[in-house]
């Protein structure tokens, strides 16, 4: 099966437990307005690769990812591309390497469902936990995450939450409260990342030759998102 692929990671440490090697793919159907990867975005755009070439690859690293690392398939947004993922996380399995989807969790069909079972950890962009917000700054419903979650808690799924904090959009307390209660409904996720939001993409906005929405907002401070995390 091939896949379109935007990047590939040898040995990355933010995207999973341990070391993971991770892979872009290319594609996504959202517009984030906080996005770092627009270049990830056109479904057309990337290099086509086999799942086994990248599987081969990942082997390379497999030494170094002990005991909690393993492959990251990242985006972009890798449920446009299941059964290529589901190829790709059967063979790292069947290798005894460990498998992490990082998505924003907006579709589940059959295909998604049939990935799920070669996946051992989800890192979901919860994104917005009200519904006002979500539909405001995404553009879709929060119900398709809802439903997403409430798929990985039936499955047990290991989750984690990934939240991505920018100033005075999401960065109260109450906000994080409000993270908090919504989570505290699925026990099946484990833990809750806050990412500061930042600016280095600007320049990939102005080379696509689009405009980057929150590019008005100021970067969060690491050190206000680390007692944010704590509050949390
Ligand atoms: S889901 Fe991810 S890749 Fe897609 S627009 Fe949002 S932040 Fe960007």
């Amino acid at each position: 099966m091939i896949g379109r692929i935007h990047s590939f990671q040898s040995m990355g440490t933010v995207d999973g437990p341990g070391v993971r090697s991770v892979v872009f793919l290319q594609g996504c159907p959202l517009r984030c307005p906080y996005c770092h990867n627009p270049d990830t975005w056109d479904k057309n755009g990337g290099t086509e690769a086999e799942a086994w070439e990248i599987f081969e690859t990942v082997q390379r690293y497999k030494p170094y990812f002990g005991e909690n690392g393993g492959i990251t398939v990242s985006g972009g947004e890798p449920l446009l591309q299941p059964e290529f993922v589901t190829e790709l996380f059967t063979l790292c399995k069947a290798d005894g390497i460990s498998t992490a989807l990082d998505t924003s969790g907006i579709r589940l069909d059959a295909s998604v469902k049939e990935l799920l079972t070669v996946t051992d950890i989800v890192l979901l962009d919860i994104k917005f936990p009200d519904t006002e917000r979500y539909q405001k700054y995404i553009g879709i419903p929060l119900k398709s995450v809802q439903k997403f979650l409430e798929y990985l808690q039936r499955q047990n799924k290991r989750v984690i939450v990934r939240q991505v904090i920018t100033p005075t959009v999401n960065d109260a307390p109450q906000d994080i409260a409000a993270l908090g209660t919504f989570c505290a409904q699925y026990p099946c996720i484990e833990k809750i990342e806050l990412l500061p939001f930042l600016k280095l993409c600007a320049e990939k906005y102005e080379t696509i030759g689009i405009p980057f929405p929150f590019g008005k907002y100021e970067a969060a401070d690491a050190k206000k998102v680390e007692a944010l995390a704590k509050y949390l």
